[in-house]
């Protein structure tokens, strides 16, 4: 059976991963194409800055309302080329670029406005100062294929609007979705030149790193992740990485176990528990353990697995045969070291290749690779803690640090918990979905990553910020200026106990002792 890999030098076949239907058969972008589409875009970016705001958010507008008549093709699209349901395309995608498009078109204005600054030093009172926000030029994103869609879509949405232009390199295991983005946002009057998708593997997306890009958005692996660090830190481009994770959910004792055990399983089950924000380890108030494991079981078992194109399927394929095999190893290590599979714990051959039971396993250690390395697949392992303590150390005993959850009754503790974790996110009663909060920033720390998209964060990582300080008073010199001296000396000593000194005294004195320091210089 094909794989979505390239098939022949220079091509890549985009393939269905619950059937092994090709869906496309594409050429890759060599060092040369990527050159091109760069120079074509940096030369069209001036104007689509000078188009203005309110224009580039009426052409985006057109393109949020062609998308919305489109959304049903587009979420069958992928479900065929990532495997994950048609429903959770639609919630977990669609909806999210949609809304995402609504918080950036809705706010624009006010986010990217320029933004008058206070002064507080008093040499510097005369000035009136302002942050100015101003496009990049080009910006890079490089995307995985995990959310082929929600992922590059929203990062190229606030790139967008803040005035660049922008080039995308989508996974080359689902190619076709962004290159339907582009045809819409082409047809709503985004210009070619503006929006660009450079199709290819790894080899094309580090044409891209080492092109003349102006910014990267970089979304993927750990580990792919630090070599785009190093050929960007080169020669020094900005980026932001958003990386691997390997979640926590906390159950607290009070918390309630039909509920927070639905969420574990939909946490580590959607998208066949292939989302940077999984839940991927969990960790339950001992008193609790048991029925939450039990009920966790249950609910698992239940999961109806298949072709996402089947109303009926809550969790597809895997995206391919490596990821499973991944997945496997974890398992079988965990096993090994004297984990229990409770149910799950072996491919669902029957299905077709890259199908692999929804797995919970118990008597898990922090000694596993299933609590160490990010899995992306569909396994819950459930472990035991005794104190809140416990809990938070084992949660924060990571190298990762993306999203983590909480489960209480108890809101104020959750969210004083919540600020012990170290984290990107932290959901309190839910999991997986702070991705789909458009006002909220996405990122991690540790090897999660470097920077934050969507929400007000997300627009800033698309702009320069520019500092622009204007004198009120054009016709005077300023007193810091040439010549220094023993006066000019005292007066600063007598303006600095003015401002900071400890006692009214001392302050009184100094500011007799700076009268002229602020009036400006004879010379
Ligand atoms: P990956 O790192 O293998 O690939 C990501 C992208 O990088 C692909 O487009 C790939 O072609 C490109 N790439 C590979 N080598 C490159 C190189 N040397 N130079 C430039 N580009 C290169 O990751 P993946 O398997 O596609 O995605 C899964 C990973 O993405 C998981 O670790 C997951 O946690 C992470 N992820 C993170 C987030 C987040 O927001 N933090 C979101 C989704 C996925």
């Amino acid at each position: 059976m094909a794989t979505n890999l390239k098939v022949a030098p220079g091509k890549l076949v985009s393939v269905n991963p619950a059937t092994g239907e090709t869906l496309g058969q594409l050429d890759c972008a060599s060092e040369p194409d990527v050159r091109e589409a760069v120079a074509r875009a940096r030369s069209a970016q001036p104007k689509w800055r000078e188009l203005g705001l309110p224009n580039r958010v009426a052409v985006l507008k057109e393109w949020q309302r062609v998308l919305c008549e489109k959304k049903s093709d587009l979420a069958q699209l992928i479900t065929r080329e990532v495997g994950k349901p048609y429903a959770e395309a639609l919630t977990t995608e669609v909806i999210v670029v949609l809304d995402s498009a609504r918080f950036y078109l809705d706010n624009a204005y006010r986010l990217l406005r320029d933004e008058p600054v206070a002064h507080g030093n008093l040499a510097m009172k005369q000035k009136s100062g302002r942050i100015v926000r101003e496009p990049f030029g080009l910006v890079g994103i490089i995307s995985p294929w995990n959310y082929p869609f929600a992922t590059p879509a929203t990062e190229s949405l606030a790139a967008l609007v803040a005035g660049n232009a922008v080039i995308v390199k989508p996974s080359e295991f689902t190619p076709l979705i962004m290159l339907e983005f582009a045809d819409l946002l082409h047809r709503a009057g985004v210009p070619n030149e503006i929006f660009q998708v450079i199709v290819g593997d790894g080899s094309s997306g580090a044409a891209l790193v080492n092109s003349e890009i102006d910014k990267l958005i970089f979304t993927g692996s750990v580990a792919t992740g630090k070599r785009i660090g190093q050929m960007a830190g080169a020669r020094l481009l900005p980026v932001v990485l958003e990386l691997g994770g390997k979640d926590p959910m906390l159950v607290l004792e009070d918390a309630a176990i039909d509920v927070a055990s639905s969420a574990a399983v939909w946490g580590a089950f959607v998208n066949a528990g292939q989302a940077c924000l999984s839940v991927e380890r969990c960790y339950v108030h001992r008193s609790i353990h048991d029925a939450f494991l039990a009920a966790a079981v249950n609910k698992s078992q239940r999961l109806r697995i298949g072709n996402g194109m089947n109303p009926g399927t809550d969790m597809g394929p895997m995206i391919h045969h490596r990821q499973l095999e991944i997945v496997e190893q974890h398992v079988e290590d965990a096993r090994t070291r004297g984990a229990r599979v409770v149910t799950g714990g072996r491919r669902l051959s029957e299905l077709g290749p890259n199908f692999y039971a929804p797995t919970v396993l118990a008597d898990v250690t922090h000694e596993m690779r299933i609590m160490r390395e990010e899995t992306f697949g569909p396994v819950l392992p459930v472990m035991a803690f005794d104190t809140e303590e416990e809990a938070v150390q084992l949660a924060n005993d990571s190298e990762f640090g993306l999203g983590a959850s909480i489960f209480t009754r108890d809101r104020a503790r959750g969210e004083a918990l919540a600020r012990r974790l170290a984290t990107g996110t932290v959901l309190i009663n839910d999991v997986v979905c702070g991705f789909g909060i458009s006002e909220a920033p996405h990122g991690g720390v540790k090897s999660s990553g470097i920077g934050r998209t969507h929400g007000s964060f997300g627009l800033d990582e698309m702009v320069n910020i520019k500092y622009i300080a204007s004198d009120r008073l054009p016709g005077m010199k300023k007193a810091w200026w040439f010549p220094y001296g023993p006066a000019f000396a005292r007066q600063i000593e007598g303006l600095l106990d003015m401002q900071f000194a400890g006692s009214v005294k001392q302050r009184v004195q100094g500011a007799m002792r700076s009268v002229g320091c602020l009036f400006g210089k004879r010379l």
